[in-house]
């Protein structure tokens, strides 16, 4: 299972009430943040998140509002007593960015693995496997999609049967060989009952709609993505607004739509959610969180 927290659902500046856009998911210990704007460690640690567990940061562009907030963050990270490498993805220019930004956060105690996205691609971290979508914002802009594979089912009876004595479960339960009371090799597919279908979780904001949208985010859990106004603005040609999202939610089939990145100008998000679809549909704010545990 996996916990999905927003520290903050703001677009382009923040606000008094409103951390700017972000995503923190956590699972075994273990946590990924999408995006680092200016203030993001302020917004995870008046949640109480614990910045050490952090192994991951995917950025989906370079825009201030998206990762402003990196040397703070790195600094805190070095504070907490990090020395494990933190990984970094994100769109062409991640060098040459983070690079600039280590200028003010030098000497950092743990070491940082850059991976440069060149467009569509697919990777693992932290326990994820992470797939990538060129996005059209007018910059290198990438969405994420994340799955998290989730153990198989485990039959106690079948394990029972072939005399594997009960503290040999959880290995067999993790993929590795035992040995029973009569001396025989009992392997996991013995006792299994085959496959849970992942977790998967789809991150997309700054961005107009394109194409490939509605494969990428099929049958997510959780599928966040942007919502800059209530309706189309005819002038902007960077974002999306709220029916869009929801279209987008709609043709991919997801289990629940979160929207976030909203213009500083938008207030109450909310009343642009159709009475229809809050089932499937929340207007995400400042803390919005989950624990996603599959189907
Ligand atoms: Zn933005
Ligand atoms: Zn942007």
């Amino acid at each position: 299972m996996v916990e999905v927290f927003l520290p903050g659902t703001g677009g382009v500046m923040p606000l008094k009430n409103r951390h700017l856009a972000c995503c923190w998911m956590e699972h075994n210990g273990r946590a990924l943040l999408i995006d680092c704007g200016e203030g993001t460690q302020v917004a995870l640690n008046k949640c109480g998140r614990r910045l050490s567990r952090l192994k991951t940061i995917l950025f989906t562009h370079f825009h201030a509002d998206h990762i402003a907030g990196l040397p703070g963050l790195l600094l805190s990270l070095g504070n907490c007593g990090k020395t494990d490498e933190l990984m970094v993805a994100g769109p062409p220019g991640l060098r040459e960015t983070v690079k600039s930004l280590l200028a003010i956060a030098p000497q950092l105690p743990f070491p940082i693995r850059l991976m440069e996205l060149e467009g569509a691609e697919k990777f693992e971290s932290c326990g994820y496997q992470i797939s990538s979508l060129v996005l059209q914002h007018g910059i290198p802009c990438l969405a994420y999609c994340l799955i998290l594979r989730r153990k198989p089912v485990f039959n106690p009876e079948k394990a029972r049967k072939r005399n594997v004595p009960r503290e040999f479960f959880k290995l067999l339960h993790e993929g590795e060989c035992v040995t029973n009371t009569e001396g025989e090799r009992i392997s996991p597919d013995m006792v299994l009952d085959g496959m849970r279908p992942p977790i998967k979780i789809c991150y997309i904001t700054d961005t107009r709609p394109v194409k490939e949208m509605d494969a990428f985010a099929k049958d997510a859990d959780l599928l966040i993505s942007e919502g800059m106004y209530g309706v189309v603005n005819p002038e902007d040609k960077k974002h999306m607004c709220i029916p869009e999202s929801i279209r987008l939610a709609e043709n991919a089939r997801v289990g629940k739509l979160w929207v976030t990145h909203y213009s500083p100008s938008f207030q109450q998000p909310e009343k642009y959610i159709p009475a229809d679809k809050k089932t499937l549909v929340t207007a995400g704010y400042d803390g919005i969180s989950c624990i996603l545990k599959g189907k």
